[in-house]
């Protein structure tokens, strides 16, 4: 087995389908590279680059803003609250949304306006950095 169908979905849709010779995914444990026939297993993910090696050597990147990964020997399934491809990122809101999130975190108001802020300052970093391909 050469290759594993990757399936991105979220609550809004499908994100991304194709097949892959290996899935790079950011783990809420660490970071794992899946291979086709892998066992199965389901692991939660952080908010991260999930990238997509291609047979023939090519690389595709999708910001997801954590959700699950799971595992299957042909077939992976990642659903996540919200998905990009890199060519979808529109980096000027990215860039809005990391500006309101660095104020928010600024004022330190309560504890879970803390936390709220800081997970969208994670999202937009995220997708910053999938945009620019880094
Ligand atoms: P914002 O404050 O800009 O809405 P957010 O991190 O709160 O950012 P999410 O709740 O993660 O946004 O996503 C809401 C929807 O908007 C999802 O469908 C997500 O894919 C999309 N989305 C959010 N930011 C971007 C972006 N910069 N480019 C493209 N799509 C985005």
């Amino acid at each position: 087995m050469k290759t594993v169908t990757v399936n991105i979905v979220t609550p809004d849709g499908p994100v991304y389908d194709s097949e892959v010779a290996m899935v790079i995914a950011k783990t809420v444990s660490g970071e794992i590279g899946v291979l086709p026939g892998h066992i199965p297993m389901v692991a939660p993910l952080s908010i991260g680059a999930v990238k997509l090696k291609k047979e023939d050597g090519s690389q595709e990147v999708v910001a997801v803003s954590g959700g699950f990964i799971e595992v299957r020997p042909d077939k992976i399934s990642i659903l996540a609250p919200s998905a990009e491809e890199a060519a979808s990122i529109d980096i000027a809101r990215a860039k809005e949304a990391l500006a309101r999130a660095e104020q928010r975190l600024q004022k330190k108001q309560d504890d879970i306006d803390f936390k709220r802020a800081e997970l969208a300052l994670k999202r937009a970093i995220n997708r910053i950095s999938v945009h620019e391909g880094n």
